[in-house]
């Protein structure tokens, strides 16, 4: 017996390093009119480092991050301990995907939160507060995935309009990515929430959107979205099960041939 055109693709799609969870899910992916991306993690590597901050606000900071699983975090634990600052352990964590993490340090509230308004360069900037002054800015840069152009082009010509970002980040960092990538419309400072609403936007225009991101913060974009498409192995959980389709290799450059795969099933089942 020849496999129904769904299943074939999805096995296709196996073989990229993509695995797409249902027939439903492909045939959804085969009907995306736009497509909107996340940028850290997904257009990115999602390994940013430190490249400016003082060794007293990286401390604090640290302190924090330790029980964060953010990027973000990562990077500002490694180079704590880089700089030999021993900070210790805070109290009282708690996150909010998008916006930061705060805790107790000493008897004192420490925050470290998104910086939108801060003259980053592109950087990703985040401030520290102690009990709710600012009291430094921490710089962070991350490096571009290399299959994030190609991809970028390859979902334009296949999808047949340009892809838009949309960002956790500061605005300047989210233009900086998309130049580099070949995106023209690109928004950041945006919340998990305000992912969601640019995605229903879309929809009530009469797209039917595609979105593709690897973070927590992408989760609700993700569920609002036409489709799904979760970046990486070190996605968050909660997206990895809202996807339609999780690539398994950490890049980009499955995502465009498993969308056209998707497109030429659906042609033959519709
Ligand atoms: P993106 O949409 O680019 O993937 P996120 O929504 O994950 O970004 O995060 C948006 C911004 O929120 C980050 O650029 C950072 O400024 C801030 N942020 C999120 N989590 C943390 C954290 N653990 N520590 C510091 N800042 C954070
Ligand atoms: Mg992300």
């Amino acid at each position: 017996a020849t496999m129904p055109p769904l299943l074939a693709a999805i096995a296709n799609a196996g073989r990229h390093g993509v695995l797409v969870k249902s027939a439903v899910a492909m045939e959804q992916l085969g009907a995306v009119t736009v497509v909107a991306v996340d940028k850290t993690g997904t257009l990115t590597e999602g390994r940013p480092h430190l490249v400016a901050g003082d060794d007293e606000v990286l401390a604090l900071a640290a302190a924090v991050e330790v029980w964060s699983e953010h990027p973000v975090a990562a990077a500002i634990v490694t180079a704590a301990g880089e700089r030999g600052l021993r900070p210790a352990a805070a109290r009282e964590f708690r996150a909010t995907p998008g916006v930061g993490v705060t805790g107790v340090v000493g008897g004192r509230r420490v925050s470290v939160v998104a910086a939108p308004d801060s003259a980053t360069g592109g950087r990703t900037a985040v401030a520290v507060e102690v009990d709710g002054t600012r009291v430094g800015v921490l710089l962070l840069a991350d490096r571009v995935r290399p299959s994030s152009a190609a991809a970028v082009a390859g979902l334009h010509a296949v999808v047949g309009a340009p892809p838009v970002l949309l960002s956790g980040d500061n605005p300047e960092a989210a233009r900086r990515v998309a130049a580099e990538v070949g995106i023209h419309d690109a928004r950041g400072g945006l919340l998990p929430h305000d992912k969601a609403d640019a995605v229903t936007a879309l929809r009530r225009e009469g797209q039917r959107v595609l979105f593709v991101g690897d973070g927590v913060n992408d989760a609700p974009a993700m569920a609002t979205a036409d489709a799904g498409i979760a970046v990486g192995r070190r996605g968050s959980d909660l997206t990895v099960e809202t996807a339609d389709a999780v690539v398994l290799r950490d890049d980009l450059e499955a995502v465009p041939a498993v969308v056209a795969l998707a497109r030429r099933a659906r042609r033959l089942v519709v």
